[in-house]
């Protein structure tokens, strides 16, 4: 299958390398350096226990060199995928299927003013990547994927799932994909911003009883949000999930805690800013959730 990556950072690298061992896969990103090292040397993959995989995807600053791809990964910060859609145009026809496997809410909409419903696939995953130099990123989290149609088609999912198992990225399709977006929604809600502001990992959510009042607090919030646009979580059973995977997760540094000490923009607008923008349309206050995205804000 013929696929592009929009944005090949950290994840986008993971899964365009893993792709290009049985499809021909171009890596479309904005980072000259990145590209140029992954065209001359390969695209490097340091897995956990060492071992060093080099994979030779094609990798371009330049969309328009690759023409319509049949599948294309987007993997930008979500709070780049309109910017990154609309400079990467080309790379889409009225067939392409749009796989986002982004953190945040609203990827579907924002992916939906350039890519047909029942083109869009969305999901979560629960690999790790982080960069090491150009050409090069560490395999930090082996995990599985979960997608999902956001329209009742299943075709599309069926078929990316499929290439993606063929990959070694083991991945299943689900009928409620929006379910598991939220919930993985949840988690970043109640984890990424306290630490990115108190520099702690992501174990203060359980050890510390402030941190987790804090998360409590917004994580509430959040499923008050999700319930009154329809939903039904319980706020109970999704905090005591989310200070789990905090327990288990508890030497990493999350995500907006990397951008925050790398001096980088966060994705803060499409994680609490997200509830706080979705909690307005149902008349909802989220005072928790303004707060910590103004500290961020701040912080940026
Ligand atoms: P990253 O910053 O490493 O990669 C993003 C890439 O997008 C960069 O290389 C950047 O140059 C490129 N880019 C920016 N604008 C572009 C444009 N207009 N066109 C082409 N490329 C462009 O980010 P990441 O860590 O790979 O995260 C990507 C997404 O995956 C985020 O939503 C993140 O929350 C999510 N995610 C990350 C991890 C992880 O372990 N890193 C795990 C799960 C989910």
């Amino acid at each position: 299958m013929k696929i592009a990556v929009v944005g090949a950072g950290a994840m986008g690298s993971l899964f365009g390398g893993y792709l290009s061992q049985k499809n021909d896969v171009y890596l479309v990103d904005i980072w000259a350096e990145h590209v140029q090292a992954i065209n001359e040397n390969g695209l490097k993959i340091e897995e956990q226990d060492g071992q060093i995989r080099i994979f030779h995807p094609k990798a371009t600053t330049d969309a328009k060199t690759v023409g319509v791809v049949e599948l294309a990964v987007v993997f930008v910060k979500s709070i780049q995928t309109i910017e990154a859609m609309e400079e990467n145009i080309s790379l889409i026809g009225p067939d392409t299927m749009v796989l986002s496997l982004q953190n945040g809410h609203g990827n579907d909409a924002d992916i939906r003013k350039f890519v047909d419903k029942k083109n869009i696939i969305l999901g979560t995953t629960a690999h790790g990547c982080t960069m090491k130099e150009p050409g090069f990123v560490y395999h930090a989290g082996v995990g599985q994927n979960h997608i999902g149609p956001v329209s009742s088609d299943r075709n599309a999912a069926e078929i990316v799932a499929a290439v993606l198992n063929e990959c070694d990225l083991i991945t299943d399709v689900s009928d409620d994909v929006m379910k598991l977006v939220w919930n993985k929604l949840f988690v970043n809600v109640g984890i990424n911003a306290i630490t990115a502001l108190i520099d702690r990992t992501n174990a203060c959510i359980a050890d510390s009883p402030c941190a987790n009042a804090v998360s409590k607090a917004l994580v509430y919030e959040a499923v008050a949000t999700a319930n009154a646009g329809g939903a039904n979580f319980d706020a109970a059973a999704v905090f005591a999930n989310v200070v789990e995977v905090a327990r288990k997760t508890g030497l990493n540094r999350s995500s907006m805690l990397q951008d925050v000490s790398k001096k980088r923009k966060t994705e803060i607008d499409k994680i609490n800013g997200a509830i706080v923008k979705e909690a307005e349309a149902h008349g909802v206050d989220v005072p928790a959730n303004r707060l910590i995205v103004n500290l961020i804000h701040a912080k940026e």
